[in-house]
């Protein structure tokens, strides 16, 4: 499941967004203030008195490359060969974050990316993993990432939430629910049924409810134009759903770093990318990629099966990206000329 907009952006991001949309002197002045920030922010993580500490918050972890789904706005190319990742780049990734203590500010992984988590056919032994990762790093006194997982929920039946709510390695889990009713759902998520998800959402809840009530639900619902951004417009099926969760952010569409048209101008932020410094991002293959807009492989530094992941952190071509955004050069960025998203 790909985010349709990053549901971990603060609550505190996400008010100023919604609160200065429409006023384009506002928009320019936070534009600067990220400028200024990233500005802080390399000086501080790649500046000649920096540590070795990695910028890096949040691990995204893309278990399937594949969907179910044909989502009419997403950026996944579905005709680039499926992979699932393997309990060895799994591994990888998590020795190095119990190990290296130069990922100590990782406080996130985020199970989804491109693809949806839960295509993966052997996804419970990876979650498996995640329990035992869990154990041993609670045995070492170390804390453990929170684990966000985000899915379509098509694939979520009882008997798997059962199965991952019993391990106790979940966190939040996400739902995608777009449209405001269950006719404009079916038509925005190509091969979805409302039915299905409904009904998947409302036992998963009622389980996580018996089973590990500590579990935060959320949901991610883009809001099509004109349409104000809450649930008072949308149909009462929808809104019994939307309002299970805990809570939902209703958003506009995003454009996927420039690569979907989402038939809005939005202005390119010139300088410094806070994803960039935020995230890591491994595919099922080991390959990492530096943000999560990068949903077919363009931004690829190098692969963890090869290269210790703080070498790829601190690499060359990940490098790149850090200093000519920096130097607001983002137009000789593949990945990034066109990315409006942050
Ligand atoms: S097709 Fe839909 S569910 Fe699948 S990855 Fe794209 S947005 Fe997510
Ligand atoms: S595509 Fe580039 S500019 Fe956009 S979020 Fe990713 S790293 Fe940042």
């Amino acid at each position: 499941m790909a985010c349709a907009i990053c549901p971990l952006m603060s609550k505190w991001t996400r008010k100023l967004k919604s609160t200065i949309a429409g006023n384009p002197a506002a928009w320019r002045l936070v534009k600067k203030a990220q400028e200024v920030k990233y500005d802080y922010q390399y000086f501080r993580f790649h500046g000649p008195y920096s540590g070795s500490l990695a910028s890096t918050k949040e691990i995204n972890l893309e278990f399937s490359s594949a969907c179910n789904l044909r989502c009419r706005f997403c950026a996944l190319d579905h005709l680039k060969p499926k992979s699932y990742m393997s309990t060895k780049v799994l591994d990888k990734v998590m020795e190095s974050l119990l190990h290296d203590p130069r990922f100590s500010r990782v406080k996130t992984l985020n199970l989804h990316n491109g693809g949806e988590t839960l295509m993966h056919p052997r996804r419970v032994e990876l979650f498996e993993r995640l329990a035992h990762y869990k154990k041993i790093f609670h045995l070492k006194n170390k804390a453990y990432p929170r684990v966000i997982l985000l899915t379509n929920g098509m694939l979520l039946r009882e008997k798997l939430s059962r199965t991952l709510l019993s391990l106790h390695t979940l966190d939040e889990v996400g739902f995608s629910l777009d449209g405001g009713s269950p006719e404009a759902f079916e038509e925005m998520r190509v091969n979805a049924r409302w039915e299905k998800f409904a009904a998947n959402v409302e036992h998963f809840i009622r389980l996580k409810n018996e089973l590990s009530p500590k579990v935060r639900t959320f949901g991610i619902s883009i809001v099509p134009h004109p349409h104000p951004l809450n649930d008072s417009w949308m149909a009462p099926d929808f809104q019994r759903i939307a309002r299970m969760l805990d809570s939902v952010e209703y958003r506009r569409l995003h454009d996927w770093g420039g690569q979907v048209d989402i038939g809005e101008q939005q202005e390119v932020n010139k300088k410094g990318c806070e994803m960039l410094l935020r995230q890591l991002v491994v595919l099922p293959d080991g390959a990492v990629t530096v943000c999560c807009n990068d949903l077919n492989k363009k931004g690829v530094v190098g692969n963890v099966l090869e290269t210790d992941l703080f070498d790829l952190y601190r690499g060359q071509e990940r490098m790149r990206y850090v200093h000519l955004l920096k130097e607001g050069r983002k137009a000789e960025l593949e990945l990034c000329k066109d990315c409006a998203s942050f």
